[in-house]
């Protein structure tokens, strides 16, 4: 049984990569990489769509007032205050700052999820989801390590 889910997985995990890779190469010519020193984690998730493990960030625990800037190009991305708990093991918003991002559906793992990136520089920070407690009702789930966080004098 095992066997037949991971054969199964495997087919279908090579056609979505093979029908991915025309979309994942025209995409790519938008990004750039600004940042000469991000790690390779940084530049994973950022640059190939990748994902932090849940609860690593430092970020979680911070609540001094400050902004959230892109780890990439320093584009201005969220206030301290949109910034709450959300139980899921990352950093996690109410709203951005307007036109900080730009948004796509994102069939990834056979879920339809709101992808979206820095509209600077085009680095994936996350998925937006429709289950915030804010006033806006939207829930940024941002990878910690695409975030720089500086706190206000
Ligand atoms: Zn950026």
């Amino acid at each position: 049984m095992n066997f037949l889910r991971r054969k199964i997985f495997k087919i279908f995990g090579y056609y979505s990569l093979a029908l991915l890779l025309p979309i994942k190469f025209l995409y790519a010519s938008s990004k750039k990489i600004v940042n000469r020193n991000l790690s390779e984690e940084q530049k994973e998730i950022m640059f190939n769509e990748g994902t932090e493990r849940a609860f690593t960030s430092s970020l979680l625990s911070e609540k001094r007032k400050g902004t959230y800037h892109c780890a990439n190009c320093g584009a201005l991305l969220f206030d301290s205050t949109a910034k709450y708990d959300s139980g899921t093991g990352w950093p996690s918003f109410t709203e951005a700052v307007p036109g900080a991002f730009n948004t796509k559906v994102d069939y990834s793992f056979g879920m339809k999820r709101i992808e979206y990136h820095c509209a600077n520089c085009g680095a994936h920070h996350g998925h937006v989801f429709a289950d915030g407690p804010g006033k806006t009702g939207k829930r940024f789930c941002n990878n910690g390590l695409c975030l720089i966080f500086k706190p206000s004098q």
